[in-house]
């Protein structure tokens, strides 16, 4: 994928829609996505969409600690950034 231009991203272990769960099942499902994918790829997972677009402000910040650069959504307008990247989105799978 990279070669041909797609940026591989995160999108929890399981789906989750974040705001309906735990904070703590949000963090790993957040974290852990990031860490498999890693290491599957053999390199950093800069950008994670949120399942169903679904994210609080407490959520956006724990994958904002992650290391996650950004995220998109599909609620509101269509995308949201953690650190000033605005994100073209065709959509999260
Ligand atoms: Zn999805």
């Amino acid at each position: 994928m990279d070669a041909n231009n797609f940026v591989a991203g995160s999108h929890t272990r399981h789906h989750v829609y974040l705001p309906g769960v735990t904070l703590d099942v949000a963090k790993d499902e957040i974290e852990g996505s990031k860490a498999m994918i890693e290491k599957h790829v053999g390199h950093p997972i800069r950008y994670f969409c949120y399942p169903s677009g679904g994210f609080t402000p407490e959520i956006a910040a724990m994958v904002k600690a992650a290391g996650y650069n950004g995220a998109v959504t599909t609620i509101g307008a269509r995308k949201t950034s953690l650190t000033g990247i605005s994100l073209p989105s065709a959509g999260c799978i």
